[in-house]
């Protein structure tokens, strides 16, 4: 039978997501009412996930809302996220993840259209990230999508971050803090390689000087 967490536990997993909603949507990572965040309550088989719908910035421990990992609904107001099922698939396959962010950002988006990968072009994004795979799915959560998903976490058990084509950026990590700091880190990563790649473009097709 699974153990019920007290209300502190699930309040302070609500209060992480809270601060780290807040942040993203702040510094522009996710606007309007897109994008989505969790966190997994220790020691129970339980997530907090933001409801469908809201955006970053009207999150509150209402409309975060919680989940068996089996996708039963146990408390707060609206429906979970509709990319709950990725979530769940992420969470059930790394026991070391308490954090899940996600945002649909311009940049990683942008690049993610023409590279099998995120370019890593900085030593930072390197050391932090590793490899940032693109998963080119249908739109939908799918059966077919969520096992693409399982295939590339057991290809890599190390993996930190993935950006869906024409979707965006899915971040993990051991904290909810941590996951958003990765998304921001991708996110940067993504526009510095756009711009590197247009610099060395602009640089090819310059007219000689006359
Ligand atoms: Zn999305």
């Amino acid at each position: 039978m699974r153990s019920l967490p007290t209300s502190d536990a699930i309040m302070q997993v609500k209060h992480a997501l809270l601060i780290n909603a807040k942040r993203a949507y702040e510094i522009k990572l996710q606007t309007g009412n897109g994008g989505n965040l969790s966190g997994r309550i220790p020691g129970a088989d339980l997530i907090v996930i933001k409801a469908s719908g809201c955006s970053f910035d009207q999150c509150k421990a209402e409309n975060l809302v919680t989940v068996t990992l089996e996708g039963e609904q146990v408390d707060g107001d609206g429906l979970p996220s509709q990319e709950l099922a990725t979530h769940l698939a992420i969470y059930k396959q790394r026991p070391d993840v308490f954090g899940i962010f996600h945002s649909h950002s311009p940049w990683a988006i942008a690049c993610a259209s023409f590279n099998d990968t995120i370019p890593t072009v900085t030593f930072h994004a390197k050391s932090k990230l590793g490899r940032i795979p693109v998963l080119r799915l249908s739109g939908e959560t799918t059966g077919a999508n969520l096992a693409a998903i399982g295939a590339m976490l057991t290809a890599d058990r190390n993996l930190r971050a993935f950006v869906q084509d024409r979707h965006g950026i899915f971040s993990f990590a051991s904290t909810i803090e941590l996951a958003r700091y990765q998304a921001e880190l991708v996110e940067e990563t993504a526009q510095i390689a756009w711009s590197m790649a247009l610099s060395k473009h602009l640089a090819s097709n310059r007219e000689p000087d006359a």
